[in-house]
C-alpha cells in the first residue's frame, strides 16, 4: 500500500487527479495529515464518504505506535517508534528555551562506520522514505500535543545517503499548508558525502548544513571516520567552500572532542587553519563513549581550552550542550533496535 505521506503537496495534488478527484483535495488532506493530524481517514470529515473509502483502500496513513519512550531528568525524551516492518527507530526531542527540536533518524542503520558511533556496528537495514522521516515529527507532535519548531537530521543514518527522501521529507515539513517547519530551522548533518553536498548547494533551499569533521588530519579523521578514504579533508573543504559560495549560508562544523586523539592545542590550530577565513561555527561535542568504544570524552579542561583558542583566533566554537544522556539519547548514543514480530 502506498504511504500517503509520502507526498508532497504538489505530488499528492498530482496523484488525486490521477484517481480521477479534484487537486484542492489534496489541501484538504494535507491540512487533516499535518495540522489536524488525524490518525484515520474517517476523520477527513469535509471529504465525500466515497473518497475516504477510495484513501483506505489505498493508502496507508504511516501512524507509528510508540513501542518505548523514555524520558531523562532535562527533558529529552526519546522514542522508540514501530516502522510497521518488523524494524523500530529511535526520535530524539529535546526541550530548550527557544524551542522544542526533534532529531530524527533517515535510516534504518547507517553504512558510515563512524568509530565513535552506536549507530556503527549495527546492521544497515534500508531507507527511511519520506513519509516515515515526516511521521517522526508527526507522532512526537501528537504524543506531546504541542508544535515541533526545529529539526536536525542527527538521528540514525547518513542522510546524504538517503539523498531524495530526505529533500521530499523537508519539502513536507516545510509546506506552509503543513507543518509549515521554516527550512531555516531545519539542520542536515553529514559525515562528508562530497557530491551530494554539491547537490545540496544547488537546491536552493535554506536549510543548514552541518559537517561531521571531527579531525585535522587525513590519517586521524580516516581512523575515525572511514568515509574519510573516499573523500578526504582537501576534498571535503573544498566542497563546504564551494556550498557556502553558492549558497551564501553559514557552515556548521561539528567536531567531537575525544581525550588524547584530537583534542590536544595541535588540533586546535590545524582545525583554525583549515576554516579561517570561512563561513562557518564550529559546534563542539563532548564525545559520549559508546559500549566498548575506543574513545572517551576530553576532560572539562581541554574543551574549555579547545574552544578559547578557536574564539581567540577568529573561529566561532561552541559547545554543544549535553542534553539526554541518562537515556542514552545524546550525541552518538542511537542505536537502531531489533525488533521481531
Ligand atoms: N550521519 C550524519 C548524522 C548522524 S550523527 C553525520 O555523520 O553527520 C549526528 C552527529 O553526532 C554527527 O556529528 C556525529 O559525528 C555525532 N556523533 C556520533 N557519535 C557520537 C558520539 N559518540 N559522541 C558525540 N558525537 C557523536
Amino acid at each position: 500500500m502506498k504511504n500517503i505521506k509520502d507526498y508532497d503537496l504538489q505530488d499528492l495534488q498530482e496523484e488525486l487527479v490521477s484517481i480521477g478527484e479534484k487537486k484542492y483535495r489534496a489541501e484538504q488532506i494535507f491540512k487533516w495529515l499535518y495540522i489536524e493530524k488525524v490518525k484515520t481517514f474517517d476523520e477527513m470529515t469535509n471529504l465525500s464518504i466515497e473518497l475516504r473509502e477510495k484513501l483506505k483502500d489505498n493508502y496507508s496513513m504511516c501512524n507509528y505506535n510508540i513501542l518505548k519512550k523514555q524520558e531523562s531528568s532535562d527533558g529529552t525524551k526519546k522514542y522508540l517508534f514501530d516502522v510497521l516492518d518488523g524494524n523500530a527507530i529511535e526520535t530524539v526531542l529535546m526541550q530548550y528555551h527557544h524551542g522544542k527540536t526533534v532529531c530524527v533518524s533517515s535510516q534504518i542503520g547507517c553504512k558510515m562506520g563512524c568509530k565513535f558511533c552506536a549507530s556503527t556496528g549495527v546492521q544497515f537495514i534500508r531507507n527511511l522514505s519520506a513519509g516515515e522521516i515526516v511521521e517522526q515529527i508527526v507522532a512526537v507532535e501528537q504524543d506531546i500535543g504541542d508544535r515541533i519548531s526545529n529539526i536536525v537530521f542527527m538521528g540514525i543514518g547518513e542522510p546524504l545517503d538517503n539523498y531524495d527522501n530526505v529533500i521530499k521529507a523537508i519539502n513536507i515539513l516545510n509546506n506552509q499548508k503543513g507543518l509549515n517547519i521554516g527550512t531555516r530551522h531545519i539542520s542536515v548533518s553529514t559525515s562528508g558525502l562530497v557530491p551530494k553536498i554539491y547537490d545540496l548547494a544547488n537546491e536552493n533551499i535554506q536549510c543548514t548544513l552541518s559537517i561531521s569533521l571531527h579531525a585535522t588530519t587525513d590519517e586521524q579523521r580516516s581512523s575515525m571516520m572511514p568515509i574519510n578514504n573516499r573523500y578526504n579533508i582537501n576534498e571535503l573543504m573544498k566542497a563546504c567552500k564551494d556550498y557556502i559560495k553558492i549558497t551564501n549560508k553559514r557552515i556548521s562544523f561539528e567536531y567531537a572532542l575525544a581525550k588524547d586523539n584530537n583534542d590536544n592545542l595541535e588540533d586546535a590550530k590545524r582545525l583554525v587553519k583549515l576554516l579561517k577565513g570561512m563561513l562557518c561555527h564550529v559546534n563542539l561535542i563532548p564525545i559520549n563513549k559508546i559500549e566498548n568504544g575506543q574513545y572517551s570524552k576530553s576532560t572539562n579542561e581541554n574543551i574549555l581550552k579547545f574552544r578559547d583558542y578557536l574564539n581567540d583566533n577568529g573561529i566561532v566554537a561552541t559547545i554543544r550542550r549535553e542534553l539526554g544522556s541518562d537515556i542514552d539519547a545524546a550525541c552518538g548514543q542511537l542505536r537502531r533496535k531489533n525488533l521481531k514480530k
